[in-house]
């Protein structure tokens, strides 16, 4: 508490706050600050929660390192305001007892497939407006990422089993353990009465490396990994192929469930990895070993054949010598792809040649009544990404079916 109150008097309270600049859902982090020093968290907190009904995980996961703190002022003094711990100091403080306004009934039916950050986002705006809003989630749990993918040394997963209760309480439906694709369809959603329907279903396939043995035994992939780590008994040395937030994620898990070794490889250098420096840094502490310049060319049992690579002329190239790095397991971690459980069983919603849900600037699909947003549309992002495009889809859902 101390920490995030000195944190808030630092703050100058720009008048041209360039951290809101920073913030691609514009936070108003000024009077934030303002709010926060007086006392008042119930109104900051109301007031982050209607720009940002994920505020609270913002707070925690959002990579406020190139966002609002890389552009705090302070930040030539390498001294930013710690923006994100005051932001999820107020809203964890605000969510249980934050009173939502919910309009009347409308009598009008919404369809969510997918409760990660974007459906979550249109779930809560739509019931706001008078909705009967209904969400479908493969899993067992709400959250997508949140749950099952972000660890939960950095987000704690009781923050989603709150916001449940948040949606539940404002009448939102949920029904977990449903794949709509295979029994149920968009087609039968709306022979049932829904009047649009939301598909926020991010990017569930693992991509393959496509080199030799990818299938065998101690080789696996990032995102089926973080499911559920507790289901994998690594404890000799691992080694992550990967160089985002993900490859982090995952050794920085197999660490803490007990491998005695975790190494990173990556074909290129420190300065192209995509992870966060501030993820990177925590995984070096952690104890992950980092080694840049080696391309896999194959697995086999007992480890990974590589090849060397180097940068000319702004190019990566590889030696044509292999090596061997001896490793127990692998993980690969090199982005993800959208599964077509959806878009193959129901007629005329298009994809691109990747397999993202082709999507219009508010959302609209090429099947009428249709919306999409977050990682299904855009590819693999982030949290604040999939909440700001899924708050203009939520608004045109609403134009929408206000005018059937
Ligand atoms: C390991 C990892 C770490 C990350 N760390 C960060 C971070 O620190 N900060 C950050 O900002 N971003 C991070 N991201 C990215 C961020 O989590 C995503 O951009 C965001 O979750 C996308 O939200 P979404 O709602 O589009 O999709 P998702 O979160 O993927 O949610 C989609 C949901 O749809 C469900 N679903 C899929 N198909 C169906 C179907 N047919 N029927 C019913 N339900 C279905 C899925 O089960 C899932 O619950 C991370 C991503 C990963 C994988």
């Amino acid at each position: 508490m101390q920490n995030v109150l000195s944190e808030a008097k630092r703050c100058l309270k720009c008048k041209n706050a360039k951290c809101v600049q920073g913030c691609p859902i514009q936070t108003n982090i000024p009077e934030m600050m303002r709010l926060f020093e007086e006392g008042d968290l119930k109104t900051a907190g109301n007031m982050l929660f209607e720009n940002n009904p994920l505020s609270i995980v913002c707070g925690l996961v959002c990579h406020h390192e190139a966002q609002c703190e890389g552009h705090c002022i302070l930040n030539h003094k390498n001294q930013p305001i710690k923006i994100g711990a005051i932001e999820h100091y107020i809203s964890d403080y605000n969510l249980d007892i934050l009173e939502i306004k919910k309009a009347e009934n409308n009598h009008k039916r919404a369809g969510i497939i997918g409760s990660g950050p974007a459906g979550i986002t249109i779930a809560f705006l739509l019931a706001i407006k008078g909705y009967k809003v209904t969400i479908f989630e493969s899993h067992d749990r709400i959250g997508g990422v949140l749950q099952y993918g972000i660890p939960d040394f950095r987000l704690p997963k009781t923050i989603l089993k709150r916001i449940r209760k948040k949606l539940v309480d404002l009448g939102v439906q949920i029904r977990p353990n449903v794949l709509i694709g295979p029994v149920l369809t968009v087609d039968d959603m709306f022979a049932d009465g829904y009047d649009s329907i939301f598909i926020g279903t991010g990017v569930w396939n693992p991509k393959k490396m496509r080199i030799k043995g990818e299938s065998l035994g101690h080789v696996h992939f990032a995102i089926d990994y973080l499911k559920n780590p507790d289901a994998y008994v690594l404890n000799g040395h691992v080694t992550v192929i990967g160089a985002g937030n993900v490859a982090i994620d995952v050794a920085r898990t197999a660490i803490r469930k007990g491998a005695k070794k975790v190494t990173l490889m990556y074909r290129k250098d420190r300065e192209n990895m995509t992870a966060s420096k501030d993820e990177v840094a925590f995984a070096e502490l952690d104890g992950v070993q980092l080694q840049f310049g080696k391309a896999p060319v194959e697995i086999d049992d007992e480890g990974i054949w590589y090849q060397e690579s180097y940068l000319e002329d702004e190019v990566w190239y590889t030696r044509e010598e292999r090596h061997y790095h001896e490793t127990d397991a692998v993980i690969i971690a090199v982005s993800q792809a959208p599964r077509s459980n959806i878009v193959s069983k129901s007629k005329g919603i298009e994809v691109n040649k990747g397999g993202f849900v082709k999507a219009d600037f508010d959302g609209q699909t090429s099947r009428q009544g249709v919306f999409a947003s977050g990682d299904v549309v855009t590819g693999a992002k982030t949290v604040v990404e999939a909440v700001k495009y899924s708050k203009v889809v939520a608004d045109a859902m609403d134009k929408y079916m206000s005018q059937l």
